[in-house]
């Protein structure tokens, strides 16, 4: 049996070749038994086959990239992980990451994602250079860092994240803390107290009300409230914990 079943309904907030025209949603049915079983192959096959003005980001396919975050069914997720629900009663729902200014289609503007990124010096910081030597690392110092460095800075966490939707002119969001206390308690980089010093802000990281909604919609199973938590209290003694 060939099952058919409605499953992109899309939320065109804004289309630059129409700027006039208001958001709405699209709906699309598709023979899911003749694609793949993700939601990135219905996209595409709606893109290929019912309308190629679709606009999505995508690149690996495999969870690694992060490209294709958005939010599936009420929550957030990867296209190219979410599987299909495949009951053709309840048509899917598609919409961009939430409360992020809107390109086209499902693709949302990044720029202040990753200027929030580049603002916690994402990178080893020594105050010596190495001089060609690598710095090293033991094996017990490497494992705090595991948890973390996994991340793939997809923004679905901050996107779902209340105070960041009210406040992510100011308020740093969980994806971006999470990379912050990476760097913080990495055992080779020097600038410890001044990246601590650099989130001692009543916006940055206080306005983390620990709603964890991060926790639960990472694609990766990573913790960005168990972090945040984290950098608060090592602020609270002085020292990374
Ligand atoms: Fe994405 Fe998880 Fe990283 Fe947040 S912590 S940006 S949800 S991978």
């Amino acid at each position: 049996m060939r099952m058919h079943k409605t499953a992109g309904s899309l939320y065109l907030m804004w289309d630059p070749d129409t700027p006039d025209a208001k958001p709405k949603y699209v709906s699309y049915k598709v023979d899911i038994n003749s694609c793949g079983p993700m939601m990135l192959d219905v996209l595409f096959k709606i893109k290929d086959e019912q309308d190629q003005t679709l606009s999505f980001r995508r690149s690996c396919r495999e969870g690694i990239c992060g490209s294709c975050a958005m939010n599936i069914d009420g929550t957030n997720n990867l296209a190219c992980l979410a599987k299909v629900d495949r009951d053709p009663s309840t048509p899917s729902k598609i919409a961009p990451l939430p409360h992020m200014f809107v390109v086209k289609d499902l693709v949302v503007d990044m720029s202040n994602f990753y200027a929030q990124y580049k603002s916690i010096k994402p990178y080893l910081q020594k105050h010596q250079p190495s001089g060609g030597q690598e710095w090293y690392q033991s094996k017990e110092s490497r494992a705090k860092l595991d948890g973390m460095y996994e991340c793939i800075l997809c923004a679905c966490c901050s996107t779902s994240c209340p105070s960041y939707w009210w406040n992510q002119d100011k308020y740093l969001g969980p994806a971006v803390l999470l990379a912050a206390y990476r760097w913080v308690i990495d055992s080779r980089d020097d600038f410890t107290s001044e990246r601590l010093a650099a989130l001692d802000d009543m916006y940055k990281l206080y306005r983390c009300k620990t709603i964890m909604n991060c926790a639960q919609v990472c694609p990766k199973g990573l913790n960005p409230g168990k972090a945040i938590a984290k950098l608060k209290q090592s602020l609270h003694q002085g020292a990374p914990v």
